[in-house]
Parts: structure tokens; C-alpha cells; sequence
């Protein structure tokens, strides 16, 4: 079925000095916009039309011949996350049980933060950094160009765009420093906070 782009959940200057209102409307107006797009044309009139997003990343996945729908399936999904993982108030440490598990699964926020800054910076070219429920434990992954944790079966709660359409415009080359920004100042642990207790229902 055809999906729809969610409303960002803020304004486009929202997250500004972090993330300019002109990353943004090219971010969610342009690129976003476009993979949505380019999976509905794809899926329409497809066996796969009646299914949810989610249904047909997992079906996808695991069909070469499926591989465009796949990476805009995906792309569509991963932003729609991401930009939930954002907000005007968010950064810092959180507070709450998904802080006493970060503190029992890495030992310590500061130790989580710098697992999740290094994924962020050392992925190779485009991708995602995650944190992520896996099998009860939490942990940071990092996936490639369109690829998203749904497909191993671990939960997203968090993510990190690193495509550099994500953080060009304002940093240019300086994806640590955007990274850095984005963990100090918008991480949005409410919304962390929420999926985590999903996870466990
Ligand atoms: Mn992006």
C-alpha cells in the first residue's frame, strides 16, 4: 500500500544552530520525498501492494531481483524513524530504566556515547548508526547505504543518519562534529524511552 510521508515532527528550524532549516527542507523535502516516491512507484500493482512497509523490507530483503525496492523501502522507513530520534529538546544523558540499562549493558552512558559516536564516524560511505535492542541486550550497529536493523531481527530504538546529505551543508567534511551535535543536543530519548518499552511487550 502506498506510504505516506509523516509530518516532521517539528518545525524545519527547529533543531537549528545543530541542523539547519536548509539541510532540513532538502533532507525531508527532496530526499526523503524522493524515496517514498520512488517506492510507491515500485510497489504499486506488485503482490507486495497490499502489505506494510515493514512486511515488504523483510520480503525484499531477501529478493536480489527486489533490490530497488528494497533501498527505497528502507530509505523511506529509516528517515521516518530518524527523524523521530530528533528533537528541539533532546541530547545528553537520559534518565529512566533505558538509563539503568545503558548503564548495565555498556557500563556507563559515557561508554555508550563514545560506542555510538565512533559506529557513527567509522561507518564507510553512507549508512545508519543504531542503538538497538538486540535479543534483550542493547547494542550499536552500524548498517550500510539503505540497510536497517529490522532485517536481523533487532529493534531500533535510536538512529543516526550518515549519509552526508544529512550533515553536508552545515559541516561539509566534518561528520564527528555533526555527530557529536546530534548526541550532545537532539537525541530524542522520549522517543527511545517508548520504543524500548515496546520492545519488551
Ligand atoms: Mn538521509
Amino acid at each position: 500500500m502506498a506510504y505516506s510521508q509523516p509530518a516532521l515532527p517539528y518545525a524545519e528550524n527547529a533543531l537549528e544552530p545543530h541542523i539547519s532549516a536548509n539541510t532540513l527542507g532538502f533532507h525531508y523535502g527532496k530526499h526523503h520525498a524522493t524515496y517514498i516516491k520512488k517506492y510507491n512507484d515500485a510497489v504499486a500493482g506488485t503482490p507486495l501492494d497490499d502489505q506494510s512497509i515493514e512486511e515488504v523490507i523483510l520480503a525484499a530483503a531477501e529478493n536480489p531481483e527486489k533490490a530497488g525496492l528494497f533501498n527505497n523501502g528502507a530509505q523511506a522507513w529509516n528517515h521516518s524513524f530518524y527523524w523521530n530520534s530528533l528533537s528541539p529538546n533532546g541530547g545528553g544523558k537520559p534518565t529512566g530504566q533505558i538509563a539503568e540499562k545503558i548503564d548495565a549493558d555498556f557500563g556507563g552512558y559515557d561508554a555508550f556515547k563514545s560506542e555510538l559516536a565512533n559506529a557513527a564516524a567509522t561507518q564507510f560511505g553512507s549508512g545508519w548508526a543504531w542503538l538497538v535492542l538486540d535479543d534483550g541486550t542493547l547494542k550499536v550497529v552500524k548498517t550500510a547505504n539503505a540497510q536497517t536493523p529490522l532485517t536481523s531481527g533487532k529493534y531500533p530504538l535510536l538512529t543516526i543518519d550518515v549519509w552526508e546529505h544529512a550533515y553536508y551543508l552545515d559541516y561539509q567534511n566534518r561528520r564527528p562534529d555533526y555527530v557529536a551535535a546530534v548526541i550532545d543536543e537532539l537525541l530524542n530519548w522520549e522517543f527511545a524511552s517508548q520504543n524500548f518499552l515496546n520492545a519488551q511487550v
